[in-house]
């Protein structure tokens, strides 16, 4: 199969400058921002009928990707990756429809591999058989498992702050791993002596047509797992800004080609301590602030930068609405917690940043509760970092005593303690607590620490109503609550003999007087101060996300 395909030089219009040589610049007027274009008319019942039949990676969009022949194609089963729900999130947030693209299912586990993917294969096609790339470490390691497969050699440049154990992986693919002690927009440049003085091929990054029109797929995914509709925001956390350039240039492409109405709002989420775009957006600029020295913990995005990227999408920004916005390390880190804790996702703190980004733009109102919202999971390439856990993050069992220990260890107040106090006979559970992020966590907790049915209730007399009903082993029942609070739903429990022996664990905000305690006594098998049921770490985490 060949594709056929013209490309259109952005600085002088002209349509016709020839597909079968790599061009660095037009030959007409030595524009660098070349555009391939394609018959989109021909194409858009192919990409809506069809593509869907086919194996589920960005190759299924194979007549949209400039390469000529298959042959050329090395594939590892990159793209097609899920647009999952997130489900307690959302819950969390009020938000619906928030999914997630998880592209942490690529082969070396970022949406590097899509550009990876088609980058390498474009060099083979054109006979290159060694070359060199700057990264902040995602790419290195995608293009060395794709180069390494088209037997080409690497020269990988990363910046010093590049963690050790992402060098690591890309020395074991064989690519030749140049560690350069600057900011990533020199080594860039060192990058390009180094190709120059040895005659080598230099992937441009962006600026190549490779690199946008792999990220494009990630654009024909979401308009399909969608069924065909184009979502109201696309977010990801921002470098170079490739990822959601070649986005736009694909819903730019689904539009044309009537599989989509609309092109979606595009949020760049960048670190507060590297953000030349949000500053410039801020201040109104189609050009970036550039950043001289970038102040983040977080490597992966730490382009200064950002070029003619922040140029388009500003314009797109302009013409159909979108946000750029910065988010804290900090700010990261708690999403990462929170996003592994509420959903189930860990990720490296490069894409949790989108995730923070977009509960910060859910709190502002940027996003509002009816829209659909697809965040960019962009990757897991690398190890949960120390510095991102306390000291105290494992339990350590230590049973190599056990035949000599005698007193039962210390009585420790906490919900999963009462449970166990109750031993193995507690199946069905009544919550009856008024609000609703509560009820979830406490949901969450149970479930994770065995198989409940778990009933809910918000309010005294539903709750009342419920235990009537299902008659369970355990109530868990939280005192403050505006009309039939918990001591009275407790006095109802307790006075009703066929509901007195039912177990009550009473849930509380506040530190009770001795007179509350006194009411209480005899009557619940614990009470639990709140702070010390849920997770402290999530909650804190959540609470500070909502900034109080
Ligand atoms: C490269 C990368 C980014 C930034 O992507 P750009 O679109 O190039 O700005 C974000 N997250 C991860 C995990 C990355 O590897
Ligand atoms: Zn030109």
């Amino acid at each position: 199969m060949t594709t056929s395909w013209y490309i259109v030089c952005a600085q002088c219009g002209r349509d016709d400058l020839p597909t079968d040589r790599l061009l660095t610049a037009c030959p007409y007027c030595g524009g660098e921002w070349l555009d391939p274009r394609y018959d989109y008319e021909r194409l858009a019942r192919l990409v809506r009928d069809e593509t869907p039949q086919r194996p589920c990676t960005m190759w299924r969009f194979r007549e949209l990707l400039p390469v000529r022949r298959d042959e050329n194609i090395i594939s590892m089963g990159e793209g097609g990756t899920p647009l999952l729900r997130l489900r307690n999130l959302s819950l969390m947030l009020g938000v619906p429809n928030l999914y997630l693209k998880d592209e942490r299912q690529g082969p070396t586990a970022s949406f590097k591999d899509r550009q990876a993917s088609l980058a390498i294969s474009v060099m083979k096609e054109h006979g290159i058989r060694e070359a060199v790339v700057a990264s902040t470490g995602n790419v290195a390691i995608s293009y060395s498992a794709y180069a390494a497969q088209a037997g080409i050699k690497l020269w990988a440049f990363l910046t010093s702050s590049v963690p050790a154990e992402k060098m690591r992986e890309v020395a074991l693919y064989g690519t030749e791993v140049v560690k350069v002690t600057a900011t990533y927009d020199r080594t860039k440049q060192v990058a390009a002596q180094f190709a120059e003085q040895r005659g080598l091929f230099l992937d441009r990054g962006i600026k190549g047509l490779a690199a946008r029109e792999s990220m494009k797929t990630i654009a024909y995914e979401i308009a399909q797992q969608l069924g065909w509709r184009a979502p109201d925001w696309y977010i990801q956390a921002v470098s170079g800004g490739l990822g959601p350039v070649g986005v736009l240039k694909g819903f730019w492409e689904l539009k044309e080609m009537g599989l989509v109405d609309k092109i979606p709002k595009i949020a760049s989420i960048q670190a507060a301590g590297c953000a030349p775009m949000v500053q410039a957006w801020e201040q109104g600029l189609s050009e970036p602030v550039v950043v001289e020295s970038p102040q983040t913990l977080i490597t992966t995005v730490a382009t200064g930068n950002p070029g003619v990227a922040y140029e388009i999408l500003y314009q797109a920004a302009v013409e159909n609405g979108g946000a750029f916005v910065a988010v804290t390390d900090d700010e990261a880190f708690r999403a990462m917690h929170i996003m592994a804790k509420m959903d189930g996702f860990s990720m490296e703190p490069a894409a949790a940043m989108a995730c923070a980004g977009a509960i910060k733009m859910v709190r502002n109102g940027l996003i509002r509760p009816d829209e659909t919202v697809a965040i960019c999971c962009s990757g897991h390439t690398f190890p949960v970092e120390k510095h991102l856990l306390e000291d105290d993050w494992s339990h350590h069992l230590d049973l190599s005593a056990e035949e000599e220990q005698q007193a039962p260890a210390a009585r420790e107040e906490g919900l999963l303690t009462s449970l166990e106090e109750l031993g193995d006979n507690v199946h069905r559970i009544v919550i009856v607590e008024d609000d609703e992020s509560a009820r979830l966590l406490l949901r969450r907790i149970l479930q994770a620490y065995g198989d409940f049915d778990i009933f809910e209730a918000s309010d005294g007399n539903q709750g009342i109503r419920l235990i009537r009903e299902v008659m369970p082993d355990l109530v868990l029942l939280d005192l403050m609550m505006p009309e039939v609070d918990g001591y009275q739903v407790l006095e109802i429990i307790k006075s009703d003999p066929a509901l007195q022996h039912i177990p009550v664990i009473v849930i509380t905000a506040a530190h009770l007087s001795p007179q509350e305690r006194q009411r209480l006594n005899g009557h619940i098998q614990s009470l639990l101060q709140k702070g010390s049921f849920v997770d402290h770490e999530l909650l804190e985490n959540i609470q500070a996300a909502f900034g109080n």
